[in-house]
């Protein structure tokens, strides 16, 4: 509460508006929609912060909610200690982050990334309306969810709420694929830079200088001493132009496209499903955002690719830019990865807990 000269902390600013607005959400859930707190106590209190975090962004610009962003749950997530959501009241262990503070962070990543916003509200408004005055249990949420938005949550709801498992999800490599159009001026001198570009060994680097037999008897050298197999001959050029008559009109027209083809090796080293959000960073200073639904991990829940092909060049590419799946490891996150910088302190900084009454 205030001090006696009418000055207050931000804390207590913040913390009076957000629990005045969390009992007011109470008349609704679960008053009006009357869930069991004594079994389910996110079903009340985790809907009820969700709620709260809307109302509060409605407030004012950029309301400092505690609980809502996704960024603010990594730490629970990644911690020990810790039981499913979907685990009677009794036996709940960091009650406040298991039962207000995930549920509500998993509604609003549903609403934001998964869903959207028009369809999320659209089921939850249907859930609200539904069991008014009745007494859902958490299937009748699920459920509700789903058939009101015509979408499979399954693998959300198990996720978020029957397990433990935190988002880490990474990028484990790039590989480009580049298509061959059967031109030999082009693919002998893309075989040539390759071969240029190996290092030049010790030995032929040592053996360079000494003297050879060919020097006193240049008479032993021949046709292959001058001839370079990458050298494009009129065989060559012959072939490559017979190829180009067969092919009809549309063949000839994708040999024209410069495309190329990036395969993004994605791992999920923290167990929970999420979708895939990629920032693409190219060559030319373009940036291009590609999203990728959960279902990309639907056939193997451990490791998965996407492609993108493009005319453009990859330079980086970072997953969720936004922060919006609460990704507990960032830094495997950016492909090639960056270097870490880390400060530390030379002293202990004090920082006042009510500025108010610091003002002269
Ligand atoms: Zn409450």
């Amino acid at each position: 509460r205030p001090e006696e000269d009418g000055t207050y902390s931000k804390r207590t600013k913040y913390g009076l508006i957000g629990v005045i607005i969390h009992e007011v959400g109470h008349n609704y859930f679960p008053m009006v929609v009357n869930s069991d707190e004594r079994q389910w106590t996110w079903m009340d209190e985790g809907l009820n912060t969700f709620v709260q975090y809307l109302a509060e962004q409605e407030w004012e610009d950029e309301y400092p909610s505690r609980r809502g962003e996704p960024r603010n749950i990594v730490e629970y997530m990644s911690s020990t200690n810790q039981v499913p959501i979907m685990t009677n009241s009794e036996s709940l262990l960091q009650f406040g982050n298991n039962a207000y503070a995930k549920p509500a962070t998993a509604l609003n990543v549903l609403r934001e990334t998964v869903m959207g916003r028009d369809l999320f509200d659209f089921a939850f408004r249907e859930y609200a309306q539904r069991w008014m005055f009745r007494h859902p249990r958490p299937a009748d949420f699920f459920r509700t969810m789903e058939d009101a938005s015509g979408v499979d949550l399954d693998w959300f709801f198990r996720g978020w709420f029957y397990t433990t498992d935190h988002c880490d999800l990474s990028i484990e490599g790039l590989s480009q694929f580049v298509l061959d159009n059967g031109d030999p001026y082009v693919m002998k001198g893309r075989d040539r830079e390759e071969r240029d570009g190996k290092p030049e060994t010790l030995s032929a680097r040592r053996n360079r200088d000494m003297p050879k037999r060919t020097d006193r008897f240049p008479e032993l050298l021949d046709f292959y001493n001058e001839f370079d197999d990458l050298d494009v001959t009129e065989k060559d050029r012959e072939a490559y132009e017979e190829f180009l008559e067969d092919l009809d009109d549309e063949e000839k027209s994708l040999l024209g496209l410069e495309l190329n083809f990036y395969k993004v090796d994605l791992r999920n080293h923290g167990g929970l499903v999420m979708p895939v959000i990629l920032e693409i960073a190219y060559e030319d200073g373009t940036i291009e955002e590609r999203r990728f639904p959960a279902e990309v991990w639907r056939q193997n829940s451990e490791e998965t690719a996407t492609l993108i092909i493009t005319p453009r060049t990859i330079s980086t590419i970072t997953l969720d830019p936004h922060e919006e799946t609460a990704d507990v490891d960032t830094h495997n996150n950016v492909f090639p990865r960056q270097q870490t910088r880390t400060r530390f302190e030379m002293f202990k900084e004090k920082r006042s807990k009510n500025p108010m009454q610091d003002r002269d």
